[in-house]
């Protein structure tokens, strides 16, 4: 009838107010998103639709370490090759991909899933950090090297862990400097990340 404009489909609506809500994606890149998906073929729609619902289906957290894995123990706990001794404590799994790209870890990891942060309301009880003290408690570990983030959040957790874990008798390390200050431990690059794993410091 007429008079030009007409709103999206309740579907595409829908859609791109999903998109919305991921990190990192605005408004006008979650329009984009829906719209360069309705150009699709439906096989690449149907395949990107199961992949993401895979993603919550199939993978679990492995039991020991915290980590998204398809089967528990993940295969990194399980390993023979990885040294059992120490555990390298991560914000989240996406630190585990960056520090193995390095190929230069050979020991365990333990994720927290967030860090400490008291303006958004996460404290240490909302972090796998009641499994962490499990681990230490009951294995033979030699060394926990701390690798959160050099951020502000990234240090207090740093912080708290140490308060926590010096009395056990451990080995704590914190990894070095020289990773970019705010910096993400995900976005640094290998050689870095090597450098700061091989000058690992006491704390
Ligand atoms: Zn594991």
């Amino acid at each position: 009838m007429g008079t030009g404009f007409q709103p999206a489909s309740e579907p595409v609506t829908r859609l791109i107010e999903e998109f919305n809500k991921l990190p990192g994606i605005g408004p006008k890149s979650a329009a984009r998103l829906t719209y360069y998906l309705l150009r699709l073929p439906k096989e690449e729609v149907q395949a990107l639709a199961e992949s993401i619902v895979a993603v919550k289906e199939r993978t679990v957290l492995c039991s020991s370490c915290q980590n998204i894995t398809e089967s528990d123990p993940c295969s990194i706990c399980n390993s023979k090759e990885r040294d059992q001794s120490i555990i390298c404590v991560v914000k989240d799994p996406l630190d585990i991909l960056a520090l193995e790209r390095t190929g230069q870890y050979k020991g365990l990891y333990h994720v927290l899933h967030g860090v400490i942060s008291p303006m958004d309301g996460i404290g240490p009880d909302d972090l796998k950090i009641r499994e962490l003290l499990k681990r230490i408690k009951t294995g033979q570990l030699k060394e926990v090297i701390i690798a959160t983030n050099p951020n502000l959040e990234g240090e207090a957790t740093a912080m708290y862990l140490q308060r926590l874990l010096s009395p056990l008798g451990i080995r704590l390390t914190r990894l070095a400097r020289g990773l970019p200050v705010g910096g993400d431990l995900e976005y640094a690059d290998e050689v870095t990340l090597t450098h700061a794993i091989e000058g690992r410091q006491e704390i």
